[in-house]
């Protein structure tokens, strides 16, 4: 047994299912899970010490690369001067004018420790400011794992979502309605008939968590039409698209503005820190101003902020975002040309430094969509680049990131292997 398959043997007897979080068990793909020991640049170790080109970036968060030295050293040097108040510190102040400044449509905005409680109190919120109970999300979009929006579709259109997961009870999920992404039509529908009764619509404005999917221009217009005419928050969750499609967001790309904006992953710079803001009169809502409750032991921790406002100073550097999106596109258009050349169904597409790979004749616009890919392949190319020492999310479902820190040899490398690798897919 390599050490990879001795401590994950170890884990399963203390962890349930050997990991922290579902996804690194390798269970849509099979084989052992990658122990980390140590990550720097475009680069992750293993316990085996292998070394892996790195395209989860820690599932978005390492966009400057993993243990840049200044983020390090901003850490080093505040927790030095202790790690938790749990009182107001000036820092805190500094990071919510920077993200305020970088995404207008947030006027005030509140600091918590991860994105699951960033959207549950979005919607605690949305719910408080419009005295409505119902919500709705959308299919394949991931918003953390709060009870009401651990949900999936229910039968019809206008049928409220069963519990995803067992331990929600379906009372929790009885105000969630779950639609089609893009699907202007549903949506236009539910809002003529209960549009009164929605107190918010929460959505990834560029889906990444049933890998990476775009909404069209009629969607998000209709989206934002609808809810203002009916008196709806908007939710727009960029835990994963904030600083990461470009320094804005995807806000920034597709000109609406919504009303509230969750955020999370890069605004932490690795460690645990995520938001939420927006329009001043609805923030005005929580308490100890408003009669929303929210707080948090370690909120705005003193680490954590230094962090997110180093990493918050490096993405605005002169053309970091021109870059990053130079270098994804190239490793996109490498794999396009690789998988053409052996003739694979396979496409993929980048927004700034978030990319999807699909082994699919189109890039998929819906869930329904996207669960036609070949999920065989998938699996196939996971294990062959891993094999080569290159690391992707283990899941057909996931979105990939590039870093900063990433090479043109890096990208020459990947792409090399692609080839390879779907080679043997085809030839056996
Ligand atoms: C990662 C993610 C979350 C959850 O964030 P955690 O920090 O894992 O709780 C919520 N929404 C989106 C869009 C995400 O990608």
């Amino acid at each position: 047994m390599n050490r990879n398959e001795q401590l994950f043997e170890q884990a399963k007897k203390v962890i349930p299912g050997g990991v922290n979080s579902p996804v690194r068990a390798f269970g849509s793909v099979g084989g052992i899970p990658r122990f980390i020991k140590k990550a720097q640049g475009a680069y992750v170790w293993d316990e085996n010490n292998t070394q892996y080109i790195d395209y989860v970036g820690s599932w978005g968060p390492a966009i400057v690369g993993h243990a840049h030295p200044e983020v390090i050293e901003a850490v080093r040097t505040v927790a030095l001067d202790g790690l938790s108040f749990g009182a107001p510190t000036e820092a805190e102040i500094r990071l919510a004018e920077e993200i305020i400044r970088i995404v207008p449509s947030v006027q005030q905005l509140r600091l918590v420790s991860s994105g699951t409680e960033a959207t549950m109190s979005a919607i605690r919120l949305a719910r408080g400011f419009t005295g409505r109970d119902n919500i709705i999300k959308f299919e394949g979009c991931y918003h953390g794992h709060s009870d009401s929006l651990l949900v999936k579709a229910g039968s019809g259109l206008l049928t409220f979502g069963n519990p995803s997961s067992a331990g929600v009870p379906a009372d929790f999920t009885r105000h969630t309605l779950v639609l089609p992404y893009n699907d202007v039509e549903a949506l236009q529908k539910t809002f003529t008939e209960i549009g009164s009764q929605i107190a918010c619509v929460i959505i990834e404005p560029i889906a990444g968590n049933m890998n990476m999917v775009q909404p069209t221009p009629e969607f998000l217009q209709s989206l934002r039409s609808l809810t203002e005419q009916h008196g709806a928050v908007l939710i727009y969750d960029e835990v994963m698209t904030g600083f990461r499609v470009a320094l804005g967001g995807a806000q920034s790309l597709h000109g609406i503005t919504p009303d509230l904006t969750t955020m999370g992953k890069v605004i932490g710079g690795g460690m645990p820190l995520a938001a939420f803001g927006g329009r001043a009169d609805i923030m005005a809502c929580i308490s100890p101003l408003g009669s929303v409750y929210q707080a948090g032991t370690l909120s705005g921790n003193p680490v954590a902020v230094a962090a997110g406002l180093k990493t918050l100073e490096i993405i605005q550097r002169k053309g970091f975002y021109e870059s990053l999106s130079l270098h994804t596109q190239a490793l996109c258009q490498g794999f396009d040309q690789a998988a053409k050349e052996v003739g694979v169904a396979f496409c993929s597409q980048n927004v700034g430094g978030m990319f999807g790979l699909y082994f699919a004749e189109q890039v998929p616009q819906s869930y329904t969509e996207m669960s036609r890919s070949n999920t065989e392949y998938f699996k196939q190319f996971f294990h062959g680049m891993l094999d080569r020492h290159i690391a992707f999310g283990p899941s057909a479902f996931e979105a990939c990131f590039m870093s900063a820190a990433h090479t043109t040899e890096n990208i020459a490398d990947t792409v090399g292997a692609a080839a390879e690798v779907f080679t043997k897919m085809v030839r056996g």
